[in-house]
């Protein structure tokens, strides 16, 4: 059996984690057994659908690397992959379903299922259609419609029990009774949801279904339906509720829920596939770092946990300061250019310009931030005035503890800065600071926290000999002069 999976979003937002999550999961079944990734848009909601969120659904999907084998935009044998566009298609099952019995036209009207239902709960029953219209005979329907009457067709839902597999929760077992005579198409004639979906995820030739937990409510009578068409039903995973810290469902309340937001506030894509991953996955249960390949090498719906996935903001950070880390310096300057841009520290062709500079930067901030957009506020001190620099006053408090800082200053423009206008890098300058601290018996923070406040004006930042080269001799010596002006 060739492995077919399915991704099917619903276009009425931008694409969320939970979403994404459901995604990635079926892409690396897919990937994992050379079968099929297909991308299907279920947009039969009309007054919800929009082509925006399509768009938006497919460019994230993009970015975050998983590619599809069928869908919009590649199509493929079993299109089109838009569900409005299979509306001829939905309507022909059902009228097989009709003719067959299996499904009955409904002419309740509201009124009639609202009084119902208002009983019902009265006697503390779960509400639910009394079937009233499912022995109607076909001569009875048919003077019905003639005469002008809405209906909505519903599926007969047979005596029994009805049992399906769970490669997340095992077997599940439903008594039919509990499954209401659900509606299948609306008085409008348009189709719902779980008619459609079995319709369409039939006719791609589906083999397994992951989705999420939410929908495991609907699977019963989307089993019911392959069984009155005769087919074999796909095979399901149900994936865990995304939580929020505080164990509720994922919201806005407690972190960002899409995808978009996480990628322009700067977290590496690597970071954001992992994180997903780590929603109901696991490598081994002690690795947390692990690249999309092991994904794909490792992935089992069956390790796919039955507990509820928190989704836990600061382990995500932290997460993406690992691999902002790993990346190599050019390709970490270029994710986080656009926020360099964007703060107004650089423009494009500075950028361009001063390529290696940049990179050099970023190489020394890289185990300082966690994501990209956290660079430019951390480097803002390159690019302010070097003789009206502004000190904070942690960095002015800590500079002022040091009864030598003016020696300290000085012998460090008069050692260094010749060394720096030779062309000398970080190592040997740090070399050089140590060996003054030796030779005047000072410890490290008499010189650093005066020289930090001098060259970056803050109590805390990058390697200070780092510093010295990013800035330059000239530029270093102004700062210097200006401190020992403001320090003393
Ligand atoms: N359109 C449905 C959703 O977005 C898909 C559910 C399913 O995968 O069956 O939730």
């Amino acid at each position: 059996m060739t492995v077919r999976v399915r991704y099917a979003p619903s276009p009425t937002g931008l694409l969320h984690v939970g979403g994404a999550r459901t995604a990635l999961f079926n892409w690396a079944w897919a990937r994992r057994h050379g079968g099929a990734f297909v991308l299907r848009i279920e947009d039969t909601d009309k007054e919800r659908s929009t082509l925006e969120s399509e768009r938006s659904i497919l460019e994230a999907m993009q970015w975050l690397g998983m590619d599809w084998d069928e869908g919009p935009g590649v199509e493929g044998p079993y299109g089109p992959y838009r569900q409005s566009e299979r509306d001829e298609r939905h309507q022909e099952i059902c009228t097989t379903l009709l003719d067959e019995g299996k499904a009955y036209r409904c002419f309740c009207d509201g009124e009639r299922l609202t009084s119902l239902r208002e009983v019902q709960m009265a006697n503390k029953e779960n509400p639910r259609y009394d079937g009233r219209c499912r022995d109607l005979s076909h001569e009875e329907a048919e003077a019905q419609m003639a005469a002008g009457e809405h209906f909505t067709v519903r599926f007969h839902v047979p005596e029994g029990e009805t049992r399906f597999t769970d490669h997340v929760r095992g077997e599940v077992v439903f008594q039919n009774k509990e499954v209401d005579d659900w509606v299948m198409l609306r008085s409008d004639g348009s189709p719902t949801y779980n008619f459609v979906v079995v319709c369409d995820d039939a006719d791609m030739k589906i083999t397994h279904v992951l989705r999420g937990e939410e929908h495991l409510v609907n699977t019963p009578k989307q089993v019911l339906l392959y069984e009155a068409l005769g087919l074999q039903a796909p095979e399901f995973g149900h994936l865990p509720l995304m939580l929020g810290s505080d164990k509720k469902k994922l919201s806005k309340r407690t972190g960002h829920t899409s995808v978009q937001v996480y990628r322009d506030l700067g977290y590496p894509r690597d970071a954001v596939i992992n994180f997903l991953c780590l929603q109901g996955w696991a490598l081994d249960g002690e690795t947390e770092v692990f690249s999309v390949d092991e994904l794909v090498k490792n992935f089992e719906v069956r390790d796919v946990s039955k507990g509820g996935a928190i989704f836990d903001p600061e382990k995500f950070q932290w997460l993406a300061g690992e691999y902002l880390r790993e990346e190599e310096p050019a390709v970490c300057a270029a994710h986080c250019a656009p926020f360099v841009i964007e703060a107004g520290l650089m423009t494009q062709e500075e950028l361009e310009e001063r390529a290696d500079w940049f990179c050099e930067v970023v190489r020394g901030m890289q185990e300082r931030v966690r994501l990209y957009s956290e660079l430019p506020e951390k480097i803002a001190f390159l690019f302010q005035g070097d003789e009206d620099l502004a000190y904070d006053e942690k960095a002015l408090k800590n500079a002022k503890k040091h009864e030598v800082r003016a020696d300290v200053l000085t012998a460090v423009r008069d050692t260094l800065l010749p060394m720096l206008e030779g062309g000398a890098d970080a190592a040997s300058l740090s070399e050089a600071g140590k060996a003054l601290l030796a030779e005047r018996e000072w410890k490290f923070p008499a010189l650093g926290q005066p020289l930090r406040c001098a060259l970056t004006g803050a109590a805390g930042g990058p390697d200070l000999f780092d510093v010295l080269v990013w800035l330059g001799p000239e530029r270093a010596r102004a700062r210097l002069e200006s401190a020992l002006e403001r320090l003393s």
